[in-house]
């Protein structure tokens, strides 16, 4: 096993949440300094991605983005839950998986994880890895072969603060898209239309920055440049319309994507450039979690406290989301890459973005 921070060789971790992770921590991979330059973290990324048992497996990389404070670490806490109950990794290779259908496990253990209690302090805004790479062994449906992946979960912070920028959070957001194979949008209560423009906006960017790189930019232009984004709805309300999920999800997407010629022509192209750009296009409506876990200031993100449909719901959407047949393989110019070449493009895209 390996205990957080013990290790030389092992990727540095900040680790301020009360409880801390027997297997992995968070790891800033991206960051402002006090002048606002931006940090990179290559040590990490180098040991991450060219570890053995990572660099020649094929990347699925989920990440989630959105204002602060609202509940994204939360989230990804339980995504952490759900991975080391289902998937061996890195830093457990050994993992008797025993608790694989009951990943929720005690009901009263706090959450551990990306720090989730607080507000993010300047100096860890930006891009956030886990330091441990989750692995699994599953048959291509098309080939029929056997294909090793390796799965990262990221997490960001300080997005739409009052400290923030609309450009640095827009370049981040950007930056989220580009190295993820899945992009959570996780927004309250219902999409509103600066949204979706911040959206075109910041996915424009993403087009930009990957069209300056003359290695990344070549290949054919059949195909939608981003994989899965999925609209992550909190606190969701109108149950009447549309009810909690996937399926409701759907339902309301369907409707806020609509284009309709009466709509002003500004409107029309966001919701034209959304459905170029993403193969995928998902929206989840999860409930309120319960006023335990908004009013009580010394909650520790235990299970049994959240409320009855948010523990359904939660456990709905990880499902779908994390489910070995779901995992969406990282794909860059339509070919799906392994750890050694998603290192690369990452070095090329935070090189982009420090300039
Ligand atoms: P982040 O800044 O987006 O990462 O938000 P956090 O995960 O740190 O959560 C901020 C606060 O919101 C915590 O006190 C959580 O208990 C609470 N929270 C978590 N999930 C939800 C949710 O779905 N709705 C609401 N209203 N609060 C939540
Ligand atoms: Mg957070």
């Amino acid at each position: 096993t390996n205990p957080v921070g013990g290790n030389e060789d092992e990727p540095e971790v900040q680790q301020t949440s009360e409880h801390s992770h027997p297997y992995g921590g968070p790891i800033n991979l991206m960051k402002f300094d006090e002048h606002e330059n931006v940090i990179i973290d290559e040590d990490s990324l180098e040991r991450t991605f060219n570890h053995p048992l990572v660099k020649d497996r094929k990347i699925v990389a989920v990440s989630i983005i959105g204002a602060f404070r609202k509940g994204k670490s939360f989230l990804m806490d339980y995504a952490l839950r759900y991975m080391y109950a289902n998937y061996k990794s890195v830093a457990f290779p050994d993992n008797p998986l025993t608790s694989k259908t009951n990943w929720v496990g005690n009901l009263e253990e706090p959450l551990t994880g990306f720090t989730w209690r607080g507000g993010a302090s300047r100096d860890t805004t930006g891009v956030v890895l886990w330091s441990d790479v989750f692995l699994d062994e599953q048959k291509d449906p098309k080939t029929k072969k056997i294909e090793k992946l390796a799965i990262i979960l990221m997490d960001t912070q300080g997005l739409f603060d009052t400290k923030t920028s609309a450009t640095d959070n827009s370049r981040i957001f950007a930056l989220g898209t580009l190295i993820s194979s899945v992009q959570i949008f996780n927004l309250n209560d219902v999409i509103q239309e600066n949204q979706l423009e911040y959206l075109h906006m910041a996915t424009d960017f993403a087009k930009f920055a990957m069209k300056q790189h003359k290695k990344y930019s070549k290949g054919s232009k059949n195909y939608k440049p981003f994989q899965t984004l999925i609209f992550l709805m909190r606190d969701w309300q109108n149950v009447v319309d549309f009810e909690y999920g996937n399926q409701g999800g759907a339902e309301y997407l369907a409707q806020v994507l609509n284009i309709d010629p009466k709509q002003p022509k500004t409107l029309q192209d966001v919701r034209k450039y959304i459905k170029e750009s993403f193969d995928q296009r998902l929206c989840f409506l999860m409930p309120h979690p319960g006023f335990e876990v908004v009013n009580n200031n010394n909650y520790d993100g235990r299970f049994s406290a959240l409320s009855e449909d948010f523990q359904t719901q939660l456990k709905d959407f990880l499902y779908s989301l994390l489910q070995p047949k779901n995992l969406k393989k990282k794909k860059i110019l339509n070919n799906e890459v392994v750890g050694t070449e998603y290192l690369e493009y990452l070095k090329v895209y935070f090189e982009a973005f420090q300039s």
